[in-house]
């Protein structure tokens, strides 16, 4: 018999689509045979999970092993460097810092797949995810919550979502996430913004104040890799919005990220896809880190959940493709 408590831990089986990868057997699935990417363990989360870094090197710049050095036989062998990144800009991915939002590392893997067999996990192209960029992608980075939280809420109600996204205590009420980290010993369901310490992950926005692993090895992983943009996924139960986080983004920074936002927006409109035309700013997210410690431009998707009473009812293929697309214009951007 399992101990009650953790058996109330265990999320309901809700069945997804095979595009939408939300268990850990999928993703090491996917991880696995991603040849054409570097997968590295970059940390350890509370709950004792595996964090794992992606990284594509840009085929822009291919190694030239073998062809100058040696060439006569008796001469050593020139440097070969294998660098961890070309001379391309790179992009950043972030999916899972809140476990109750699937859809941002099911986009990891699709992007994923794109690099390497030039389809996603549906067999759609997207032409603008280029394999001449470098991409660095945390695809998990609260793998605790994800283990918690049901795979998907496409076809479930807003307050579906209130159950679980800041949890739910041992007396049956909402817990307030404006309270900050949790007591997990307090909770009946340790709701997916916290990690199995009850750490508010994405509320660590003071940069000599970080508790917990998952964003220290984040963290420390986009300081090591240095993205020119980071796209962070989350969702709500609402139509596509992008917001700009700006604590501690220096103000040329922030009218740049304000213009590429905008440009995103507008080709969304111009190709048919709802899209919140707002912009919002948020000054407590770990999200604008990724500039302190990585020199990134930090944005904030949130995707629709795909409830039913909401403007955005959508279907787990809207919701992927809708990702994919704001993945699609920050590379075309890249390219410019
Ligand atoms: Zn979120």
């Amino acid at each position: 018999m399992m101990d009650p408590m953790l058996r109330r831990r265990l999320p309901p089986r809700i069945t997804t689509p095979e595009f939408w990868p939300a268990t850990f057997d999928r993703f090491d699935e996917i991880l696995s045979t991603s040849a054409h990417c570097q997968v590295e363990h970059v940390g350890t989360s509370a709950g004792g999970r595996a964090i794992h870094g992606v990284t594509y090197r840009g085929r822009s710049d291919a190694p030239t092993l073998g062809l100058v050095g040696g060439m006569h036989g008796h001469e050593p062998q020139g440097p070969v460097t294998y660098r961890g990144r070309s001379d391309a800009p790179t992009l950043g991915l972030v999916g899972g810092m809140h476990g109750h939002e699937p859809q941002g590392p099911a986009t990891c893997m699709n992007v994923i797949s794109v690099l390497g067999y030039g389809r996603d996990l549906k067999g759609t192209s997207w032409p603008e995810i280029v394999g001449d960029l470098n991409y660095v992608i945390v695809p998990l980075l609260n793998p605790d919550a994800r283990s918690r939280m049901p795979n998907s809420f496409v076809g479930l109600a807003r307050q579906d979502i209130l159950h679980y996204d800041a949890g739910m205590t041992l007396q049956g009420e909402r817990y307030d996430p404006a309270q900050g980290d949790c007591d997990p010993e307090e909770m009946m369901i340790l709701g997916g913004l916290f990690n199995d310490a009850g750490n508010h992950v994405n509320r660590e926005a003071d940069p000599d104040n970080i508790r917990s692993p998952e964003i220290q090895a984040t963290m420390e992983f986009i300081g090591d890799h240095r993205p020119d943009i980071v796209l962070e996924f989350h969702a709500h139960a609402a139509p596509p919005l992008l917001i700009r986080p700006t604590n501690l983004i220096p103000p040329d920074m922030q009218q740049a990220q304000q213009r590429l936002c905008e440009e995103i927006i507008d080709t969304a409109k111009a190709q048919g896809i709802l899209f919140d035309g707002k912009i919002p700013t948020t000054e407590k997210c770990s999200t604008a880190l990724y500039h302190h410690f990585g020199g990134a431009m930090p944005i904030l998707y949130e995707s629709p959940q795909g409830v039913l009473d909401s403007k955005a009812p959508w279907s787990h293929e809207q919701i992927i493709d809708t990702c994919m697309f704001v993945v699609s214009q920050l590379c075309s951007h890249l390219m410019g």
